[in-house]
């Protein structure tokens, strides 16, 4: 196998070997990097405490509906779902996301606007390989989720950064989109409620994020997998609201919403109630990628209508009142902390960013090594915020029970006063 500048990568006797093609993204990943300082906890220590990802299925506070789970065993049972699913996913589950999702908005989604993926992760990596054309770049927030950016490397797709701004609620610098953008611009990626800076985007805002990418002739990916995950003022907007003004791809999942990471349904929904994807016969380019990769499960392809139209609100408001009450134990018990700021308040979604004052510690080198003696003193997993784009800050969820929520800030709170700068 030849690779990169055409040198044989392999040495010796075995004609393969490593791809440069991934070493050169393998480490832009969350995955990696809390690995990394999760080498550090020992084994005789404290009992861990996982700040690190957004993943509480395993929390009995955050234990998904009954109505899920009932639908995936008549599923199963049914017998009805043990066949191969066709391309873009069996029509009663498009069918019923496109209801589900045109309740949110001024005009109604057909099946054949939903394209059903495994979670979406799934949807970004279709999503992002169909855009791709030589020469092509994407705009991608910063910090963001990297997941995006791994994507966009592996598929050759150039990214670009604009930042998100945390003294206006991690607004888009819609100022530096303009600048980046191009000819050879094909689209932005918007995150909300936000991961990793657990904001919620106004509707004023959005409408102007859909005017600038309308200015610049780009599609929006609007990346809502924390749909509804709100618990602050600003109510959940979803982009495809701007459909008309902008085409909006919308990508989404079950993971978050219904605390089910592990059962992999997401989709593409394609908001254009003008034609412009299909026009430029970018939809096609879903469909035949769809075509040479897999497809979620065909069971729980069959359960989701039944998931969609009969899950009750109060599961759905047990989820959210439980993620505002650990978001305020988040942002008290952080304000206690000297040597972290926290510019903004979480309102959705699981995580909050907060910045380390590396001035006011004594021994710490950056972030890296801030969480990584945090988790081999404390036994506390916080991701370092470099993973997501901003260096020598931190991404916090507080989507865990709030006893370990509380117990591990307690820890962090102890681990800075230890580190402090004692000659001041
Ligand atoms: C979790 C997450 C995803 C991936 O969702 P899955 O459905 O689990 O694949 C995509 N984007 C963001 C911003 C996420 O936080």
């Amino acid at each position: 196998m030849e690779n990169g500048g055409g040198k044989p990568v392999a040495a010796g006797r075995w004609h393969f070997g490593v791809n440069s093609a991934l070493t050169k993204i393998s480490d832009i990943s969350i995955r990696p990097v809390l690995n990394m300082v999760m080498a550090n906890i020992p084994e005789d220590g404290l009992r861990p405490v996982p700040l690190g990802h957004g993943d509480p299925s395993v929390f009995p506070c955050f234990r998904t509906t009954s109505v899920a789970e009932d639908a995936i065993v008549d599923a199963v049972r049914s017998a009805k779902f043990n066949c191969y699913a066709s391309t873009v996913g069996i029509l009663p589950a498009r069918r019923a996301l496109a209801e589900y999702l045109s309740r949110d908005l001024p005009y109604k989604l057909s099946p054949d606007d939903i394209f059903l993926t495994g979670g979406c992760t799934q949807a970004i990596e279709i999503l992002l390989s169909a855009l791709v054309r030589p020469g092509a770049n994407i705009l991608l927030p910063r910090p963001g989720f990297p997941f995006y950016e791994a994507r966009a490397a592996f598929c050759g797709l150039e990214a670009r950064h604009f930042d998100l701004v945390p003294e206006k609620g991690w607004e888009i610098d819609l100022e530096a989109v303009k600048a980046l953008a191009d000819e050879n611009t094909v689209a932005m990626v918007v995150i909300n409620p936000g991961n990793p800076c657990g904001n919620v985007f106004t509707y004023q805002h959005l409408a102007e994020v859909a005017e600038t990418a309308k200015g610049l002739g780009i599609a929006v990916i609007a990346d809502e997998v924390y749909d509804h995950l709100v618990f602050g003022s600003n109510p959940f907007v979803p982009m495809g609201i701007f459909g008309t003004t902008v085409p909006v791809f919308t990508v989404g999942s079950i993971s978050k919403r219904w605390v089910v990471p592990g059962w992999r349904l997401g989709w593409i929904a394609t908001n254009d109630p003008t034609g412009v994807f299909r026009e430029t016969k970018v939809v096609d380019n879903i469909t035949t990628l769809l075509n040479i990769t897999t497809d979620p499960a065909t069971f729980i392809q069959g359960a989701i209508p039944h998931i969609l139209q009969n899950t009750k609100d109060d599961f759905f408001k047990k989820t959210i009142d439980t993620l505002k009450k650990t978001a305020d134990i988040c942002w008290d018990k952080l304000k206690e902390i000297d040597c972290v700021t926290c510019p903004h308040k979480p309102e959705g979604s699981m995580f909050v960013m907060v910045k380390l004052d590396l001035s006011q510690l004594e021994d710490i080198n950056d972030d890296i090594d801030f969480c990584s003696k945090l988790a081999k003193e404390e036994s506390v997993v916080i991701l370092p915020g470099g993973a997501v784009g901003l260096k020598n800050w931190l991404r916090v969820t507080f989507a865990v029970d709030p006893s370990s929520l509380e117990e591990g800030l307690d820890r962090l709170k102890s681990f800075c006063q230890r580190h402090a700068n004692k000659i001041k």
